[in-house]
């Protein structure tokens, strides 16, 4: 099914329609103008013909994990409960910068590499879901709402020609049969007026094929055959890009095994499918110039910034430090991390850790054995590398924690009972029975831990359901958190200022 190589242009020797990409050390590319190419001639795609080009070890990577940060925003998206067409904005906006497909129309585009780059994150990625049912329903959910998107979104000369494309077997039904059951045809359609019900055309499919038509009434079924008005289209297509991806996701999980021959692939496979559980989106973090963005954090400040913007993870890290004056290896590696990506220097982490160890820890023993390391994840001993803070998905996957740990995710580590008590003693405006704690534990049991965290953090700034951090943002990264947290209040406190200085203006004489 897959067959790493390093070597250039082999000919591909397998009718296996799953997957066959050659993946190449050296640098690939295709088409560099502007039009597409005859690989490419449509934005649209349902991936039937699997990749046969070359391919570089990190364009796999990049290319899946691109989409997969896509697909990540969109389950998210799609668990917070918004109306429509916000749903519809926001993957639009998300996709325009992560993966953006333009029309042939667009112009100055490079459309045959936007459209490799899509093709193959598709393909690496069903390698990922194809393992489990669990895994193979998430995608197909996140596959078909991107499709869908793309859709709606598209030239609509293009999206006709790419339909004609596909050579549907749809019947069209003919105007003797329109007229013959026009009444039943009639009462399908929302739309009552005459003009409307002879402007419209209709196609004739399986009715098993349109299980969401069947089951809401929108269609007219005789003979085993659902008819279907045009403007419900979008419906058998979705239909038919679903089943198609299910029955070639299960034939991949058939052949997944003659992976296992590359170990180069194999580990980045894996690591593909545990983002996308915990949720990758946005997991990318870069620390803003917190002297310009947010001012510098000193020891002195952690108590009052951790009680107004510090995330659920490090409100936990925060409270059992303060408390216990003390914390595991990969607590203090957690918490002292996200510390040096909201703004707080070296010398003042210093500070901080010695202040809170307390008479706990001689100052010889914190000399020896702490400060190194502080220096340490400052880049400042060892290999010097300058570590960032970690990600959700990073702390909800690795170093799971133990009974006696501080460290981990609140949402993925407590039970229900525990974390329903952190939440509301660590955040007054969430009531332990009210229906946000019942949509926040959903969440959580559904394994949508950065689902949950953004509720949390939407309840605790006032801010409207599906908002997230701001354009239908997800909660991926516990300093974005913070920084949000940060400028949101900023926000506040600039217009307090500007109000209090018209009203000054408005006093002087
Ligand atoms: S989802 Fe992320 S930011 Fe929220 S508590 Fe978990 S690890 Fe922290």
């Amino acid at each position: 099914m897959f067959r790493p190589s390093t070597r250039h242009n082999i000919p591909s020797s397998s009718s296996n329609p799953a997957l066959e990409v050659k993946v190449n050390k050296r640098q690939s590319g295709v088409g560099s103008g502007s039009g597409p190419s005859g690989r490419y001639p449509y934005r649209l795609n349902f991936y039937e013909r699997p990749p046969t080009l070359d391919i570089t070890l990190e364009e796999f990577e990049t290319f899946a994990i691109a989409r997969l940060r896509v697909l990540s925003q969109i389950e998210a998206l799609s668990h917070r409960s918004l109306p429509f067409a916000q749903l519809q904005s926001a993957i639009t906006n998300y996709t325009k910068q992560h993966l953006l497909l333009s029309s042939n129309t667009a112009r100055n585009v490079n459309l045959d590499e936007e459209r490799r780059r899509d093709e193959i994150g598709h393909w690496v990625l069903r390698l990922s879901f194809c393992r489990s049912p669990d895994l193979r329903a998430r995608f197909i959910r996140s596959e078909i709402a991107l499709f869908r998107n793309r859709f709606e979104t598209d030239d609509i000369n293009e999206r006709a020609q790419f339909l004609r494309s596909l050579e549907f077997d749809w019947q069209l039904v003919d105007e003797g049969e329109k007229s013959r059951y026009e009444k039943e045809l009639r009462a399908c359609m929302w739309e009552k007026k005459d003009d409307a019900f002879r402007a419209e055309s209709w196609f004739k499919v399986p009715w098993f094929t349109v299980p969401d038509l069947v089951g809401s009434r929108r269609v007219f079924i005789r003979a085993g055959m659902a008819h279907v008005p045009q403007s419900l289209q979008i419906s058998l297509v979705l239909q038919a890009f679903a089943s198609r991806l299910e029955k070639a996701l299960e034939l991949t999980a058939k052949n997944l095994p003659r992976l296992d021959e590359d170990d180069r692939l194999g580990p980045v496979i894996d690591h593909l499918a545990s983002s996308f559980l915990s949720g990758v989106a946005s997991s990318d973090y870069q620390s803003p110039d917190s002297t310009t963005a947010q001012g510098i954090v000193t020891a002195e400040m952690v108590d009052d910034v951790a009680r107004k913007h510090f995330p659920p993870c490090m409100r936990n890290l925060y409270g059992r430090l303060k408390g216990d004056h003390h914390l595991k290896h990969f607590g203090r590696l957690q918490l002292g991390l996200f510390l040096k990506g909201i703004g707080l220097p070296l010398d003042e982490a210093v500070v901080f850790w010695r202040r809170m160890y307390g008479s706990t820890m001689s100052d010889d023993k914190f000399n020896k054995e702490y400060k190194y390391n502080i220096r340490h994840s400052y880049g400042q001993e060892g290999k010097r590398s300058n570590y960032p803070p970690k990600s959700c998905q990073q702390i909800l996957t690795q170093n799971q924690p133990g009974t006696q740990d501080a460290h981990g995710c609140p949402f993925r580590h407590f039970s229900p009972d525990n974390l329903s008590s952190f939440l509301t003693m660590t955040y007054p405006q969430i009531d332990k029975s009210s229906s946000e704690m019942r949509d926040i534990l959903d969440s959580v049991k559904s394994t949508h831990y950065h689902v949950a965290c953004t509720r949390v953090f939407e309840l605790t700034h006032g801010i409207k359901k599906g908002e997230g951090l701001g354009d239908n943002e997800s909660v991926a990264h516990p300093n974005k958190w913070t920084d949000r947290s940060r400028e949101l209040e900023r926000e506040v406190l600039e217009k307090i200022k500007s109000k209090e200085d018209d009203d000054t203006m408005m006093v002087d004489p």
